[in-house]
């Protein structure tokens, strides 16, 4: 009898996690951090049973909501294979120091308020320490090649098409004479998106669990939102004023920089347009991106054949100290900045914008998810005003929201993605959306396939006989 447990983003988009189980081995999919209301509870630091008895862990890609428990953990005892491409390795190892590094700050802070008020004082969730660890317990993986990661168990990789590295897994399973096929969808991208392969959806298979983060939804066409964005980055620079756009560090940023150095190759942006990439995290991601040129689609791999993504932006700059971070603000002189975090709620943009969003004649382009109660959504909502280090600041900035760039597969690309898998009649089980997506999605496989998807809740158990 096989059994799979569902630990997470269960009716929740975050804290990824399966444990599949048989007689003989149990294999962890995914350990990732619960973050928002998922989180509360403590239950990041929740860890499943019998850590010594978990045989290996698969990684499907290295977004902190599929890996940012498993430093937690290897602290617990784990000890030991990860598996992940090596891609996901190099991005996981960028997530994890960067997630650190906030949590060992947000304790410090939190600490200090602690002591004034007489309280114990609370570690971090993990340390750099910790999740330093991770890497030499990571098996680097290629694509396509039959992995054998437990007794009885191994996995394939395919292209999920959601940011460099990402994987759908298929994993055979043999237990007590029978063999079943199981697949993890992990986070599906969309098609067409530069930089990346097209995702590869799998064939056939017993059980597979299918992501619905937009099972309800289609995203706006891309390519009027890429048009208003270099719109406004052409005006803005045009008027001598400066843009301002907050970065999610993995995928974003890179499709971003591309997507610049594609207008000046098309001559919709002049060349020389000063562009400063201001966030530790993206730089690491930027340089794995650099890195894994095997993993790009046709056109991505034709420009690296001659340097990199950037190479036409001639204004183009990491920048790589704080105190040069602070001197771009010693000017008002234009340009593009680039800066974590991504939802404006900490990291260098919020110098940034303490001393722009004031001013007539700055944009800010919000591109991406913003999550209630963060800087990026009062921003996006139109506040007239708000607090940076407790310092009332007027927004006389332009704000624009672009939404065109989701590194999320739509309603319709997750149903084509199930199309040739749903020849075979495999039980569906729906997770990483929320119930209102997910219960779309499940609407949408009824009637396109005749499928009657599961979903679970965070806790149930499978059993695949
Ligand atoms: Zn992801
Ligand atoms: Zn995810």
């Amino acid at each position: 009898m096989i059994r799979i447990h569902v630990l997470g983003a269960a009716g929740g988009v975050t804290g990824s996690c399966y444990i599949v189980e048989t007689s003989k081995a149990r294999v962890m999919v995914d350990f990732g951090q619960f973050q928002g209301p998922d989180a509360r509870g403590g239950s990041n630091l929740v860890m499943p049973p019998d850590i010594d008895r978990l045989s290996a862990v698969v990684l499907t890609h290295a977004h902190l909501d599929h890996s940012g428990r498993l430093p937690i953990l290897c602290r617990n005892g784990y000890k030991g294979d990860i598996f992940a491409t090596s891609a996901s390795s190099d991005l996981t190892d960028a997530v994890l120091a960067d997630a650190a590094g906030i949590q060992e700050q947000d304790a410090a802070s939190e600490n200090r308020r602690r002591e004034r008020a007489g309280l114990e004082p609370i570690p971090p969730l993990f340390t750099r320490a910790d999740a330093e660890c991770i890497k030499a317990r990571t098996r680097d993986c290629e694509y396509y090649k039959p992995i054998q990661v437990a007794d009885g168990i191994s996995i394939l990789y395919r292209e999920a098409g959601h940011i460099l590295g990402a994987t759908s897994i298929e994993m055979t399973v043999t237990d007590g004479g029978d063999t079943r096929k199981i697949v993890f969808s992990g986070d599906i991208g969309p098609k067409h998106v530069p930089i990346l392969r097209d995702p590869d959806p799998p064939e056939n298979a017993d059980l597979v669990f299918l992501e619905s983060t937009y099972g309800d939804r289609e995203h706006p066409p891309m390519q009027p939102s890429l048009d208003q964005f270099i719109k406004i980055i052409r005006e803005t620079i045009f008027n001598k004023q400066r843009v301002l756009i907050p970065a999610f560090a993995i995928g974003r940023t890179q499709l971003l920089l591309y997507y610049l150095g594609q207008a000046v190759r098309e001559g919709k942006l002049q060349p020389d347009i000063p562009i400063y990439l201001d966030s530790p995290a993206a730089k690491r991601a930027t340089l794995v991106y650099r890195k894994h040129g095997e993993l790009y689609d046709a056109d991505a791999a034709k420009l690296a054949r001659t340097g990199n993504f950037e190479q036409d932006l001639k204004g183009f700059r990491i920048v790589e100290s704080p105190a040069e971070s602070r001197a771009l603000n010693e000017s008002w002189d234009p340009c593009v900045i680039i800066a974590g975090s991504g939802m404006a709620e900490g990291g260098r943009i919020v110098h940034h914008l303490r001393h722009n969003i004031w001013r007539r004649g700055t944009s800010l382009i919000l591109v991406g998810y913003m999550a209630e109660g963060t800087m990026g959504r009062r921003l996006a909502q139109g506040a007239k005003q708000v607090y940076i280090f407790n310092d009332p600041i007027i927004v006389r900035a332009n704000v624009y929201k672009i939404d065109g760039f989701s590194a999320h597969a739509g309603r319709a690309e997750l149903l084509e993605w199930m199309s040739k898998l749903a020849t075979g009649k495999p039980r569906v089980v729906l997770t990483h959306g929320d119930n209102g997506p997910r219960a779309s999605l499940a609407q949408g496989l009824l009637e396109r396939y005749g499928l009657k998807a599961e979903l679970p809740m965070r806790g149930d158990v499978l059993s695949l006989a």
